[in-house]
This record gives C-alpha cells, sequence and structure tokens, in this order.
C-alpha cells in the first residue's frame, strides 16, 4: 500500500498531503469577480447569471437552462415541475448522495430504491423494469404501486460519480409505464452516453456547481430543459413567482428564493470557460491511474463503462472485499492521501429505512467495495 501512496504523490506533485477534489481557478475567475463587485451587481440581478445560462445550454446541448442556489435546488424544483405531490413515491437508486433523497423528501413523497447496476454504479434498467412489472399498475394513464396505492410520478437515476448510466433503457421504461424521468446529472457534466449529454435525457437535468464539483461556483446548480413552459415555470419558481412589473410585488403562488446569485455565476462562467481543460486532464489521469492499477492485485480502477464518456469526477477503484476496503481506507488516510467510501445506502439511513426496494446486491456490494481516490485536476 506504500507503494500506491508514493504512486499518488508523485503523480499529484506533492510529498504533502493530497486532497479528494480540490477547485481549481486558473481563468478569468478573478477579473469576473471584480467586475461584479465593481458594478455592485453581486446579488439576484446581473449579466453573469444570463451568461452563464445561456452558456450552459449551449455545452449541454439543451434549450434551456435555470441556475440556483445549489444542487439540491435544482432537483427540488425539476420534481415539483414533474408533478409530485405529497404521498406519492419516486424511484431512485440507494447508490447516491443525500441530496437526491432529500429533494424527494421535500415534495413530501417517499423514494423507492431501485439497484444499480455493477459496470455503471447507477441505476440498473433492468431493476427498474423488474420492480414495475412485480409491483406496478398503469389506472388512469398514472403508474400505480399496487402494494401502497400511492402514485409513482418520477424517476431519478443518477450518474454516479461522473459515469453515465443506462439512461436511453430507463427513459424508454419511464415512458412506458407514465413516469417523468428527472436526472439527478450533479456528478456528470462533461459526461455522455451515446454522444448525448447526461442530464438532457430526461424532461429535466439537475447539476451541482458545489466546491467539489468538477467545476464549481461555491454553490450552486442548474436545472436544463427542453420544454419552454417548464424552462419558464422553474424561472418563476425559483425567484419567488414574482409577476414582472417595474415596481410592484405581487407573486401568484408560494415560490422559492431558490435564484443564483451574480457573484456566484460570475465565478461559474469563468470556471465553464476551462471546463474542455479540465475533463481532458481528467481524462489522462484516469489512463494513468488505470495503467498503474493494472498491475496491482485485487484492485481494479473503475473505467468509464460502455457508450459512455465520462467526466471522471471522481476516480474509483474497486477493492477485494470490505476488509482490504477498510485496511486501504485507514492506511491512505493516514498517510497524507485522502481516500473515501462510498455512501452509505440510502435504505440504510434512518429517514429512509422503511422504503420500499427491490433486491439490492449490486449496491451493497460496491458499497463495501468501492473508494474514491484523489481526483482534482492536476497542475
Ligand atoms: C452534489 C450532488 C447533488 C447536489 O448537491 P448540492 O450540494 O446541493 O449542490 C445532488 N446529487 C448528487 C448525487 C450530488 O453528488
Amino acid at each position: 500500500m506504500q507503494k500506491i501512496v508514493d504512486f499518488i504523490k508523485k503523480l499529484y506533485g506533492s510529498s504533502d498531503f493530497i486532497a479528494l477534489h480540490e477547485p481549481r481557478f486558473a481563468g478569468r475567475e478573478k477579473e469576473f469577480l471584480i467586475e461584479c463587485i465593481d458594478s455592485t451587481f453581486v446579488s439576484s440581478v446581473g449579466k453573469y447569471v444570463d451568461t452563464f445560462e445561456r452558456e450552459f445550454a449551449k455545452k449541454v446541448g439543451s434549450k434551456y437552462a435555470i441556475a440556483t442556489v445549489n444542487g439540491t435546488s435544482a432537483l427540488h424544483i425539476s420534481l415539483i415541475l414533474a408533478g409530485v405531490k405529497s404521498g406519492d413515491e419516486v424511484i431512485t437508486q440507494p447508490l447516491t448522495f443525500i441530496a437526491t433523497c432529500n429533494a424527494i423528501s421535500y415534495c413530501g413523497a417517499k423514494p423507492l430504491f431501485v439497484d444499480v447496476d455493477l459496470d455503471t454504479m447507477g441505476m440498473s434498467a433492468e431493476s427498474l423494469r423488474d420492480f414495475l412489472e412485480k409491483n406496478c399498475e398503469i389506472l388512469d394513464r398514472k403508474c400505480v404501486n399496487k402494494s401502497t396505492k400511492k402514485t409513482i410520478t418520477a424517476c431519478v437515476p443518477m450518474h454516479t460519480f461522473g459515469h453515465p448510466c443506462k439512461i436511453e433503457a430507463i427513459k424508454e421504461i419511464c415512458d412506458k409505464w407514465n413516469i417523468t424521468l428527472v436526472e439527478d446529472a450533479a456528478e456528470s457534466l462533461g459526461s455522455y452516453y451515446k454522444k448525448r449529454h447526461t442530464g438532457t435525457f430526461g424532461k429535466m437535468g439537475a447539476f451541482s456547481f458545489n466546491g467539489n464539483k468538477i467545476i464549481t461556483s461555491g454553490g450552486g446548480g442548474v436545472i436544463v430543459t427542453d420544454d419552454e413552459s417548464l424552462a419558464k415555470k422553474a424561472k418563476h419558481l425559483t425567484t419567488t413567482a414574482k409577476i414582472p412589473h417595474p415596481y410592484e410585488y405581487v407573486h401568484d403562488e408560494i415560490g422559492y428564493n431558490y435564484r443564483m446569485p451574480n457573484i456566484n455565476a460570475a465565478l461559474l462562467v469563468a470556471q465553464l470557460e476551462q471546463l474542455d481543460a479540465f475533463l481532458s486532464n481528467k481524462k489522462e489521469t484516469a489512463q494513468i491511474y488505470k495503467d498503474f492499477f493494472a498491475n496491482i492485485e485485487s484492485m481494479e480502477f473503475l473505467a468509464e463503462p460502455q457508450d459512455s464518456v465520462s467526466n471522471y469526477w471522481l476516480h474509483s477503484i474497486m477493492l477485494k472485499d470490505k476488509e482490504q476496503r477498510d485496511k486501504f481506507l485507514e492506511f491512505t488516510n493516514k498517510n497524507g492521501v485522502m481516500t473515501r467510501p462510498i455512501w452509505r445506502l440510502m435504505n440504510e439511513l434512518e429517514m429512509f429505512k422503511d422504503c420500499q426496494s427491490s433486491s439490492l446486491d449490486n449496491a451493497k456490494y460496491l458499497s463495501q467495495r468501492v473508494v474514491n481516490i484523489p481526483s482534482s485536476v492536476r497542475l
């Protein structure tokens, strides 16, 4: 294991502590931030929000992009617009960051868990299909869970660590069952499935620009969609549902203060300009890791799945078993190389342990063996 620690320190050109994922500000960040401050437009109005939304939509190939205060709020609004109501159910995967399930819960809905695929670590289309066929029926054009009598309104797959899940097959199943597809693409900016950007398969897709993501605005998120009316509603709901007027304050429903401040957008516009450079840097690192771990017994670097281009947001390796994983985590973290296990599965958390699920063998398998290793863009 010392060999691995030495290798990673050399790879990142430092004998000190190597973080899991640090932001890089090598572009026009300072220039834009200063301009933002000098103009006094640091808050909810300003040109950087508009520039960012336009540039982001272009980047991922969606018609519209609506900036939000973080990725969780982007998911929350997407689910509201997908029609998720209190008492509904929403299908997702147990192997995800808590934000996915929090957003579902904010709607008053309950998550249902289906398994993930071993090769993508994202939602398994087979597991989704099996779950629906076994437990659900279409009544009144709605997908109804036969055991709970609740409506399953939406499905939220997640592209784990930037590796695209089999989103085309998932979309087909959702269409067949009248379930609205919302992609949690928080981790997958720059990732493509069959040459189409992740987050653009669903009715809506949500991205995050938290400090640890591939590009960051400090905190931030965005909703993408091709549907004009959903885009307008998303903008409306995230900006307190205020009816545009030169001076009067009139709001036509309960809205949210979820807009991204201009100062965060300024940072983000500069970051977005560097995305392509970040992506190729990470791809190179992935190849170096892949070659290195090919020669290490019982450790496997997890490369991008078939038909996909991964952004390699967080590089990950698979270890033999939980015991080896624990030893690896202990040794690397003690010796200045930051590594992290996969999240505790959602169905094992107190809040979600009663949620209905399919068998989750793959999620369990991965959660005991997968470790994230340093993944920052290398200088
Ligand atoms: C980062 C992340 C989010 C959103 O997180 P915020 O911190 O609210 O921006 C959502 N889902 C997943 C899977 C994430 O990794």
